[in-house]
Formats: C-alpha cells, sequence, structure tokens
C-alpha cells in the first residue's frame, strides 16, 4: 500500500492506491495537522508513504514514522503532467498555474519543470477578503454567494473612464479593481452601505480579482516562456464557477488557452505517490 501526501498551507491532499490499484483521493483541513495524522494512522497504517508540502515536515513529527520527502514543485509539475495523460491531453510545453493558498507558476516541458513565477494574491486572499468584507470565511458559502453577485457598483471597467468615448482598448476590461467604490457611494447619496454594497458583489470583485490577478501573471509568464497552454489547479478552482470563469476568459483575451485539470488539486499527492 503506498500514499503520497501534500500538506499545503490550507488543505492536506492525499492520494493512494486502492487494493485494484485505482487511485483514491481524499482531502483534509491542515489545522489542526494533528487531526490529520490521526486520520493517516486510521486509514492508511500500513502505507509507505511519500510528503510534500510546506506543512510536509510537521507532520512527519507528528506521524512518528518513516517517510519519503519530495520537493514540492517536483510533485506538483509531475503530478499534473500525469493527470493530464490520463485525460488524454498532452502538451509538449504548457505552463502550470497552482492557485493553493498563494500562487505558483511553472513552466513544464519534455526537458523538465522549473518554477518561474507566483503571487501572493491566491485561495488565501479569497478567504482572508471575504471575511474582512462580507463577515463569510467558509470556502463553499463565499462560491455560493459569489455566483449570485454582481461587479458593477465596485470594479471600475474601462469603459466607465471612457464614458462617452472610444477607449483604447476593450471598454469591458477591468480598469480598476474595486476602483469604483467612492463613485457608487457618491451616486447613491442616502443609501445604507450595506444596500449599496451587498455581499455578493463584494464577493464576486473578490473572486475577480483574484481572478484576474493570476491570469494576468500566468499569461505574462505564459510569454516570456513561450507556452500557449496554462493549466490552472489548486483547489481554488474547486466548485468555483466565478473563479474559472474569470480566470478563462482573461487567459483567451490575451491569447492563451486555459485549462482547468479535473483532480488538478491533486497534482501534488499524486506526485508524490509517484515518487514512491
Ligand atoms: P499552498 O500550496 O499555498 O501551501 P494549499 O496546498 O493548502 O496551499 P490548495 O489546497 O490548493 O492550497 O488551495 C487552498 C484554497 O482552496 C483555499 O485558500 C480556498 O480558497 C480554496 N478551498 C477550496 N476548498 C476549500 C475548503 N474546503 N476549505 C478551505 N479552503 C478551500
Ligand atoms: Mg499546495
Amino acid at each position: 500500500e503506498k500514499a503520497g501526501i501534500d500538506a499545503g498551507g490550507t488543505l492536506v491532499k492525499v492520494a493512494y492506491e486502492e487494493n485494484d490499484r485505482s487511485i483514491r483521493y481524499v482531502k483534509l483541513t491542515s489545522d489542526p495537522l494533528e487531526s490529520v495524522a490521526a486520520w493517516i494512522r486510521n486509514e492508511l497504517p500500513e502505507a509507505q508513504l511519500c510528503l510534500t508540502g510546506g506543512r510536509a515536515s510537521r507532520l512527519l513529527n507528528l506521524l512518528g514514522r518513516p517517510a519519503v520527502f519530495v520537493s514540492e514543485f517536483e510533485a506538483t509539475c509531475e503530478g499534473a503532467r500525469r493527470l493530464l495523460e490520463q485525460g488524454g491531453k498532452q502538451w509538449d510545453r504548457f505552463l502550470l498555474t497552482n492557485v493553493g493558498t498563494g500562487t505558483s507558476i511553472h513552466i513544464v516541458s519534455r526537458e523538465g519543470a522549473a518554477r518561474v513565477g507566483g503571487t501572493g494574491v491566491g485561495g488565501g486572499t479569497i478567504l482572508g477578503l471575504s471575511r474582512l468584507l462580507a463577515g463569510t470565511g467558509d470556502f463553499g458559502s463565499i462560491v455560493k454567494v459569489a455566483q449570485a453577485g454582481r461587479r458593477d457598483a465596485t470594479d471600475l471597467k474601462v469603459s466607465h473612464i471612457y464614458e462617452g468615448a472610444v477607449p483604447p482598448i476593450d471598454g469591458n476590461l477591468t480598469a480598476s479593481n474595486f476602483g469604483r467604490v467612492e463613485e457608487t457611494i457618491r451616486r447613491s447619496a442616502g443609501l445604507e452601505e450595506s444596500a449599496v454594497f451587498p455581499a455578493e458583489d463584494v464577493l464576486a470583485s473578490v473572486i475577480g480579482m483574484v481572478g484576474e490577478t493570476v491570469a494576468t501573471v500566468s499569461v505574462h509568464a505564459a510569454g516570456q516562456h513561450a507556452a500557449q497552454v496554462i493549466v490552472y489547479i489548486g483547489s481554488s478552482f474547486e466548485w468555483n464557477g466565478p473563479l474559472q470563469e474569470a480566470v478563462a476568459s482573461y487567459t483567451r483575451f490575451r491569447g492563451a488557452e486555459p485549462y482547468f485539470a479535473p483532480n488538478g488539486a491533486f497534482s501534488g499527492a499524486l506526485g508524490a505517490l509517484l515518487a514512491l
């Protein structure tokens, strides 16, 4: 029995082989890590373990049993390569953007893989800003609420600035994330702020900002490293239509091809499993 475990900043992803050799995927919250160790002791008492991710060495201490380590970036790129292969997607060269707690960008080709960039804007930003701005810290609720939101009151589009004139770029592009707030307040004098900016609109804008930032950084990296396809992975995309939509449309607008790998959040865990 073998298991690959990616202990990330927010979630622990596990990929393990069933008796029939099919692979099972499980996700647990990283906090408290003691519960993760207990889960592994109960569910995978005999398994050979390969650990990766920022919390791997702490998890190893809690487990008190031998395990192999593999670097997070190596595991993520190897696992993503395998997931793509399984899905019948075989690109010689692609950019891999992992939107976890933070965002990490890699170039993957036949020659190997290398980290080429990243941004602190990621899934943790969605959770943190949603908590501060709307009092919601639960990922599922954030996405559900955001789905009903509109970004019009909060986000300033190019067309808002170029009102009545022909803009030099697509007027539908965001000129300034959250840049319309003051103007909206002025236009709605007397109304309660909570009525002008309902939670669903604020959360839609938070997710929009994260998506546009991630996609912007990614298309630049893709251009620099001659990649046409950008593969997006990480738990931030799971069941998250608004984030996928923001990322996909901006990536396409900039001439690259986005792909959301099914089970992409388990790339690191699968890569760790493959390393055994
Ligand atoms: P990192 O790789 O940066 O160390 P990680 O591996 O823990 O972090 P992921 O699991 O890929 O990161 O993604 C974490 C993000 O996914 C969260 O910040 C949140 O936006 C989103 N998310 C999806 N499902 C959940 C969930 N059940 N609980 C908390 N966050 C979730
Ligand atoms: Mg991770």
